[in-house]
């Protein structure tokens, strides 16, 4: 008989929706077939509620339901009317619909460094590029080298932990630019005064892509705003920009969230609270288990600035020979993803933006060391003391 090696003592994947799933089946079933019985499938009132609730959940006057995270983004800017010949300020460590929804309006994405703590944009970093790349012309701030308007800041609440707002409101304020939050990843997020995600800005966009804490089956986002002109020209871009319909002031498109998404969303959303409180119980027990293990020379566990409410929607750690570690936790069962390998700055399609490596010497660096671990709620306390023995196996056997 050949000697097989063994398989992985445990399986950690970064992220299984169907234990999840199994615990809400036959209510998502009862609503998707409330649905299928309407034969009501386009802005109906699943969606109308969906915007009613999601806006209260983030203390936000309004919401607007969308066809995918990337659509809130390009509708948010399109609403507020930036296009060709503007810049949006925004962090090269993202995903990146981010920056991509920003040059699709036409738009140039004007990047500044992160905090390397927490892996947000920097406020300071934001003031230094309105203090020495950008003047102001006729009441306009414009940004030297390339000649556009800058109309925006757009901050992202990465990971889930909202990017620190006051600092960046008063930029915005003092410099008379718009606030757009990319708040993807964050909802339910909030900061040290209990203020959530998306209520800062001038409109705050959620995606509902499967792997976020609140997942949609397939595409889904949302808009939160607190104006109302802004919230009924964003309702017509919606909708080809026609209104009445058939007429067109406006050239909008189709972002459209589907009822039947709607329906799936307003069951799960009862449930939020306790899953992203499961990822919060999940991060203390890696961070107590890392802790113990003594790993604190190859290993940051994620920084929580003080009273901020993260959710967690990933576990990021910063790691010494992060490609080497990922390989050895994939041989051991344990599923690993980089947000992000590649910074914004450095993509071939921004080639024409004209960065070079070292412009964001912060981001560059996360690109190189972060790795995200499995944090979803359903995780068992072995799984996670699983994935940290297996990560001071690969240090102890390197030592
Ligand atoms: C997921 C995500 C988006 C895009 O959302 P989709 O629903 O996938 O279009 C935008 N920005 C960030 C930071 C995200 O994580």
């Amino acid at each position: 008989m050949s000697e097989k090696s063994p398989g992985p003592a445990l399986r950690v994947p970064l992220l299984d929706l169907k234990p999840q799933y199994e615990t809400i089946a036959p209510r998502v079933r009862a609503a998707l077939e409330a649905v299928c019985a309407s034969q009501q499938f386009i802005l109906g009132p699943e969606v109308r509620t969906l915007e009613a609730r999601l806006a209260a959940y983030s203390q936000s006057r309004y919401g607007i339901g969308v066809s995918s995270g990337t659509d809130a983004l390009l509708l948010a800017l399109m609403g507020l009317d930036i296009g060709p010949g503007d810049a949006v300020i925004t962090t090269p460590y993202t995903f990146f619909a981010t920056a991509g929804t920003i040059a699709r309006t036409g738009a140039r994405p004007l990047f500044c460094d992160i905090e390397p703590e927490t892996f947000n944009l920097s406020a300071p970093a934001v003031r230094a590029l309105i203090a020495q790349q950008c003047e102001r012309r006729g009441g306009q701030l414009v940004h030297r080298a390339s000649g556009t308007r800058v109309k925006a800041i757009m901050p992202v609440h990465l990971y889930g932990q909202v990017c620190p707002m006051e600092p960046l409101l008063a930029l915005a304020r003092e410099a008379g630019l718009r606030v757009i939050e990319d708040a993807a990843q964050a909802i339910g997020a909030r900061d040290a005064a209990g203020r959530p995600a998306g209520s800062f800005g001038d409109v705050g966009c959620f995606s509902f892509f499967p792997t976020k804490n609140l997942g949609a089956f397939g595409d889904a986002g949302l808009c939160v705003a607190q104006d109302e002109a802004l919230t009924e020209h964003m309702r017509v871009l919606r909708v080809h920009g026609g209104k009445p319909k058939y007429h067109h002031a406006f050239i909008g498109g189709n972002f459209r969230i589907d009822e039947l998404q709607a329906a799936v969303l307003n069951v799960k959303l009862d449930f939020l609270d306790e899953w992203s409180g499961r990822r919060q119980h999940n991060a203390r027990v890696y961070d107590e288990a890392f802790a113990r293990a003594g790993l604190g020379d190859h290993v940051v566990t994620p920084r929580v600035l003080p009273g901020f409410h993260h959710i967690f929607n990933q576990y990021v750690i910063r790691v010494k020979r992060r490609d080497a570690l990922r390989e050895h936790l994939a041989g051991a069962g344990v599923g690993t993803e980089i947000y992000y390998p590649i910074p914004l700055h450095l993509q071939e399609c921004f080639a024409d933006l004209g960065h070079h490596a070292g412009d964001f010497p912060e981001a560059e660096r996360a690109a190189l060391d972060t790795l995200a671990l499995p944090i979803y709620p359903e995780l068992s306390g072995e799984q996670l003391r699983y994935v940290v023995e297996r990560i001071g196996g690969f240090y102890g056997a390197a030592r």
